[in-house]
């Protein structure tokens, strides 16, 4: 957060209007021109705007879903809430995506929809996942938290189809808590705006400006999902800033890169043969827990001792206890997410950190990898 941003937040405290209003239409216009989208609705979360985007799609109780497990569990539990099946394709061990021939083999007569998740700040590939999901005559939505910025072919990711985003304080700019919706199918947008708010045929504003008009109708029952102009001011001014941000992270991430090379048991995601533009949402680290002579948990822990703070991006979502008691996902049955769901951490990557910093986590992890080589 620097000074644009809090000076931003305290002009709209002071302007008078503070929830859903100016500023949230200008943040929705502003971001669906940045990644090309027609239309954009800004959400209280990525997890709420997927809750709309589903129901107002007509995802229905016993519709399946195939997404992946690699994901933060939000994604499947908008499903599940919704009465869906999510259905996990299992992914690849060196992008942690799912690819659309293992997405194709679980196709059923009661599969609508398909959510790939763009990882990390990777693209997911989705010339083949758009041709299968046409073939096949199912609904396509891009779980796009992780890819705000991020361009496949040339193409910012958002531009075509349905995209969610998330600007949760992890995330490469932040809301403190939001989410966006960017849609290329009008009808679909117009009841994302309902679901987002009470189901009403106008947002507040719209009725408190002096174009509009005091009568609001209930078209449907809907949520409390919209966005507030504190929120949106944030978003104006953290956007301005994304493509600094990003390079700063792919700077940082290339060093990581580069010392990561003489470190056997650190291993790396791959990059994905398709032309993208990645934008390093997550630098994630495998560890060889084979031969590092510690586990991973062991190893966050050591990480901790030493000041250094990690995250699990992610605990595989079908291994977390509710999904455990459905008897629908049994362990082993997804071996790849299994596998880099016992290895995997992301390390710490932020714009603001500096090159010592850098060496600072390697030489931590250098350090964490020697002391366990020694104790045994
Ligand atoms: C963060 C995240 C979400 C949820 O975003 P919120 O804005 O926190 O709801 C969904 N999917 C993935 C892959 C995420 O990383």
């Amino acid at each position: 957060m620097e000074d644009d941003d809090i000076q931003g937040v305290v002009e709209v405290l002071k302007s008078g209007w503070i929830t859903t209003g100016p500023k949230c239409q200008a943040f929705e216009k502003a971001f669906g021109e940045y990644v090309g989208a027609p239309y954009s609705c800004a959400v209280t979360s990525a997890t709420g705007g997927l809750h709309c985007v589903l129901q107002a799609l007509g995802l229905k109780p016993g519709d399946e879903v195939i997404t992946s497990s690699m994901t933060w569990v939000s994604t499947v539990n908008m499903i599940e809430l919704l009465g869906g099946r999510p259905v996990f394709a299992d992914i690849d061990r060196s992008t942690l995506m799912i690819s659309a021939r293992d997405i194709e083999a679980l196709i059923t007569p009661k599969t609508r929809m398909i959510i790939p998740i763009h990882y990390a700040g990777a693209s997911a590939d989705l010339d083949a996942i758009r041709d299968l999901a046409k073939r096949r005559n199912l609904i396509l939505i891009e779980d796009a938290a992780h890819a705000v910025g991020t361009e496949y072919k040339g193409q910012r990711i958002g531009k075509t189809g349905t995209s969610i985003f998330s600007f949760h304080p992890i995330k490469n700019i932040t809301t403190g808590e939001g989410g966006m919706v960017c849609t290329d199918d009008a009808a679909l947008m117009e009841r994302v705006r309902r679901l987002k708010f009470h189901g009403l045929s106008k947002d507040a504003w719209d009725r408190y400006s002096k174009k509009g008009s005091a009568i609001m109708e209930v078209v449907e029952p809907g949520y409390k999902y919209n966005f507030t102009d504190i929120q949106a001011s944030l978003g104006l001014t953290q956007l301005k800033k994304l493509d600094a941000f990003n390079r700063r992270r792919t700077e940082l991430a290339a060093m990581y890169d580069e010392l990561f090379k003489d470190i056997p048991e650190i291993g790396r995601l791959g990059k994905p043969a398709y032309d993208q533009k990645h934008t390093h949402h997550l630098y994630i680290v495998f560890l060889d827990i084979e031969n590092a002579k510690l586990t991973r948990d062991q190893f966050v822990q050591a990480l901790k001792e030493r000041n250094i703070g990690t995250g699990i991006h992610f605990r595989a979502a079908h291994l977390h206890a509710y999904y455990q008691q459905t008897g629908r996902y049994p362990i082993g049955s997804l071996p790849n997410t299994e596998w880099a769901s016992e290895r995997l951490c992301s390390i710490p990557l932020f714009p603001s950190m500096t090159e010592k910093d850098v060496h600072d986590v390697v030489n931590a992890i250098k350090d964490v990898l020697a002391s366990a080589r020694s104790n045994t």
